[in-house]
């Protein structure tokens, strides 16, 4: 007799984190896939894991976090969010991707529907195919600076929707979404009764706008905030990111993230709190640097007359493939393998984060001014003669 069959054998990998896995570590290649700081992480924040290394007994903890750690998340929540949770509503995640997976274990049955932007960041996917969730992408509009279609989203909700899910600022558009727009997605989200699983793994990277957190527009507490460490300190490697959970919530959630990893290791804890407690001006400079290669990427862009969207938040850049409107001639996965085989550059192609992304090649713009400058140039000359190989006689 056969063997039964599992129930996640077949899912694929999305082919973004395929890519990168083809090009990790390679300092032959331009690297312009992954939202990667370039940046070390800073040296206080390193100290302070070496400290704890060195002088505390690394052993198991409680399973939210450290008190002490989870009072400088509320603290932080309350600076940059701007709402107050108590301590006992934070729990700590490795990363926001532990923090998203999480929530979507607690909160969706098998065969619930989820609503998530189209486009939207490659790591969902794979979250709601283990959550045994079904997603149901809403769409993005690239002509209204990448927000969302509120009247084409309401019309997708069904008896079985459970979760709206919002990330603002957005990956992969760098759109930030404005208070009137979280405010309608908050009074949708409570006239058909949904959670709302807001992604802010971004709000620290704001150039234009203001960033809204759902939760301070939700009277009714239906709203689960996500945050990390990883982006504003560049921190990626760490792994450590939260939940702010509704009251009614942080029960289920606290159990949901003991049953995956149980706890984070007390240095990297140590290390989140001295990044949020200590000196922030390492933070304001990355993103100061953040800012100039935006302004860099879209000079370079607009001197080609390329230039479609000037991100407001976050660190990628869309950048559309032709110059024709349309579907590509081509597929955009097997293009981006090219670009890497044949010019030694690595993007994220748009196809990657949805349909609705997929003329688009995504950039991050935590890449070296160098690297954005060649990689750039690079992308939209390949991009040409790509299309002109691939052309209908
Ligand atoms: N959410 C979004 C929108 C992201 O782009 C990313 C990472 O790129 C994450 C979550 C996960 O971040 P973390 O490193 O904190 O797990």
């Amino acid at each position: 007799m056969d063997i039964k069959t599992p129930r996640l054998a077949h899912q694929a990998q999305n082919p973004m984190f395929r890519l990168g896995a083809l090009v990790h570590g390679r300092d032959d290649i331009l690297h312009l896939e992954f939202g990667e700081p370039d940046f070390p992480t800073p040296a206080h924040i390193v100290e302070a894991a070496m400290r704890s290394l060195r002088s505390e007994k690394q052993g198991y903890g409680p399973s939210n976090g450290l008190s002490s750690l989870r009072e400088a998340i509320a603290a932080r929540v309350a600076r940059v969010n701007r709402f107050t949770p108590s301590a006992d509503q934070i729990i700590a995640t490795p990363g926001g991707t532990g923090a998203l997976m999480a929530a979507l274990l607690c909160l969706c049955s098998p065969g619930d529907e989820v609503l998530v932007p189209d486009p939207a960041w490659a790591g969902y996917d794979g979250m709601l195919a283990v959550a045994g969730a079904r997603m149901v992408r809403y769409p993005l509009r690239a002509d209204a600076g990448w927000q969302p279609d509120l009247a084409a989203l309401a019309s997708l909700i069904t008896l079985h929707t459970k979760v709206l899910l919002l990330n603002s600022p957005s990956n992969p558009a760098g759109a930030v979404y404005p208070r009137e727009t979280v405010a309608a997605l908050v009074e949708l989200a409570t006239r058909h009764a949904l959670w709302i699983l807001s992604d802010e793994c971004y709000d620290q990277l704001v150039y234009s706008g203001e960033h809204v957190s759902p939760a301070t527009l939700d009277p009714n507490q239906r709203v689960i905030t996500v945050g990390t460490c990883s982006k504003t300190y560049a921190m990626t490697g760490w792994r450590v990111g939260w939940l702010v959970a509704p009251p009614a919530l942080a029960g289920g959630l606290n159990v949901t993230v003991a049953a995956q990893v149980n706890n984070l290791p007390t240095f990297v804890q140590r290390a989140a709190e001295a990044a949020l407690t200590g000196p922030q001006d390492c933070a304001q400079s990355m993103f100061a640097a953040y800012r100039e290669r935006r302004d860099l990427a879209v000079d370079l862009l607009r001197a080609r007359s390329r230039l479609s969207y000037i991100p407001e938040g976050a660190f990628y850049l869309l950048i559309a493939l032709s110059e024709q409107t349309g579907d590509l001639p081509y597929d955009s996965i097997q293009f981006a393998e090219a670009l890497i085989a044949e010019r030694g550059i690595a993007i994220a192609p748009g196809a990657a984060f949805g349909a609705g992304a997929a003329r688009y090649a995504r950039i991050s713009l935590a890449s070296s001014p160098e690297t954005l400058r060649a990689g750039i140039n690079g992308l939209l000359d390949f991009a040409q003669e790509y299309e002109q190989r691939h052309a209908k006689p």
